[in-house]
């Protein structure tokens, strides 16, 4: 059976009395030039089922929890209809894929339904993922499977637990329709997800690439005025900083948790510097700095402790694609450029050293203190020893058994403890609780059995990750040999 309901149907409809409201769409996207996208609407599924509701993000959203449970918000979730002042579209911009250039990209599965307002004042874009074909789908069929949705919604409401700006999850349906992929016919389904923007480096490539000036205006003045607000919105100059700044403190979050994002390619490094386009990512477990999970990332390339480098090649290339917006003089627009993205690595070594040194207890730096925290990294490779629960260990001393010769770390705690006598709260800054490979690979293998239990224990664990959650033990663990998830894959 298909439900396609007729548009506005269900805006307002009474249940147990109540009244319930669609969301109130606001679209100040669908507003901007034709060339920004194409409007279109979702493709309708046959079977749509609620997964999962975010109800806190929900509540913060200040959607109606009723009306998104009821046929009406599943039917918007599963893009089989749309409230009436949804504009639903599929936005266009290039990127750069692993060093490739590719001049157009864009929305290829995904659907921007429109935006809201909180009532915090914070602006939401609503966007499905996997709601099938638009007219920058190349060979994709548009569509998504449950694992990556969950491996998604676990992940990036994961991130937002531990402080990490990010894409938000704010539901996952199924489809009752197969998609076809390597592994053969997999369940279909749907992430909604809601972010302050959607704007990526690759949508300045795209402008800069259709030699559009006017719209490479059109577009900064938007994205200064959603992310940077403090800034002019002609101001190309500061809006590169900003967006350097902004992005080296995400990246710097980050390597402080172990987190390797997997595709940094331009069209996956979000302009208002929130992680976004979850696909083949994943939390380290044993640390190496070379660490890679991703099938297609055969060199390397966005391996964990190269991430910071890559960040810097994005960042210039979105400097590149602003010079049209630095003055009509060139070279003193490339010389500008290029004296802002010197300041990178001065900006990088601060996030960093801001989020990693208060992992071993210290907040004000002093010289010495970034080769003892080398030190102690290097010994972790040398050891295999868990990244997170190492961290974890040193708040009751319990890291010594994460390393395969335990003196290796005895050795560098000595110095550690003459340098920090009493280290603060550690469990405030080192997390309990990751989303492991093997957790959420086992919460999707459930899934697929049709249970969710393990899905909705590890999400809900996640939400505290600093706490100690001693019924959820089992979840801190690393996992055994043959637990050990070696390679992700991207949601394609
Ligand atoms: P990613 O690097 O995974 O974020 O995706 C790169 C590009 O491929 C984006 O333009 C996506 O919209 C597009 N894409 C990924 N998967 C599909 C799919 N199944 N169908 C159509 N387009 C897709
Ligand atoms: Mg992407």
């Amino acid at each position: 059976m298909r439900r396609v309901w007729p548009p506005g149907t269900f805006d307002r409809l009474s249940r147990a009395g109540a009244v319930m409201e669609a969301p109130r769409f606001d679209n100040s996207f669908a507003r901007l030039p034709d060339q920004f996208f194409t409007r279109i609407d979702p493709v309708p599924v046959s079977d749509p089922q609620l997964i999962a509701l975010n109800v806190s993000l929900v509540g913060q959203m200040g959607l109606d929890e009723d009306w998104l449970l009821s046929e009406a918000g599943l039917a918007m979730m599963a893009g089989n209809a749309m409230p009436s002042n949804a504009a639903p579209l599929a936005q266009v911009y290039a990127g750069h894929q692993f060093g490739g250039w590719s001049p157009q990209l864009g929305d290829g599965r995904a659907h921007l339904l429109g935006e809201v307002v909180g009532p915090d004042g914070l602006n939401w874009d609503i966007q499905l993922k996997g709601s099938g074909q638009t007219p920058y789908s190349r060979m994709g069929d548009g569509r998504a499977w449950l694992g990556p949705v969950l491996r998604e919604y676990i992940i990036s409401e994961a991130m937002h637990a531990l402080g990490v700006p990010t894409t938000r999850a704010l539901a996952a349906v199924s489809t009752g329709e197969p998609v076809l992929r390597e592994q053969g016919y997999l369940p279909g389904a749907i992430l909604t997800r809601v972010a302050p923007s959607h704007l990526r480096v690759g949508h300045f490539q795209y402008f800069a690439a259709e030699q559009d000036s006017d719209a490479l205006g059109i577009l900064l003045k938007y994205a200064i005025q959603k992310h940077y607000p403090d800034l002019d919105d002609d101001d190309a100059p500061g809006f590169l900083r900003a967006v350097m700044l902004a992005q080296a403190d995400l990246v710097g979050r980050w390597m402080a948790l172990g987190f390797i994002h997997g595709v940094m390619n331009t069209d996956n490094t979000h302009i208002g510097a929130i992680t976004i386009d979850y696909g083949p990512c994943a939390f380290m477990d044993a640390y190496h700095p070379g660490k890679v999970f991703s099938s297609i990332d055969q060199f390397g390339r966005y391996a964990y402790g190269a991430q910071p480098q890559i960040l810097v090649w994005n960042l210039a290339q979105l400097a590149t694609a602003l010079l049209p917006l630095m003055g009509s003089d060139r070279d003193k627009a490339i010389s500008e450029a290029e004296a802002i993205l010197e300041g990178y690595g001065a900006a990088y070594t601060d996030a960093w050293m801001r989020h990693m040194l208060p992992k071993i207890g210290i907040t004000e730096p002093h010289e010495g203190d970034v080769e003892l925290l080398q030190d102690l990294l290097n010994r972790m490779a040398e050891n295999q020893a868990d990244f997170t629960r190492t961290f974890r260990g040193l708040a009751n001393g319990s890291t010594r058994d994460e390393f395969v010769d335990p003196t290796a770390f005895d050795a560098w705690a000595s110095t550690w403890r003459g340098r920090v006598p009493d280290a603060p709260d550690l469990n405030r800054v080192n997390p309990a609780f990751i989303a492991r490979n093997h957790r959420i690979e086992e919460a999707i293998q459930a899934a697929l059995q049709a249970d969710f239990a393990p899905f909705e224990r590890l999400v809900e664990v996640l939400r505290h990750p600093y706490d100690d959650q001693p019924a959820h033990n089992d979840l801190q663990n690393a996992p055994l040999d043959q637990e050990l998830v070696t390679q992700t894959f991207c949601g394609t």
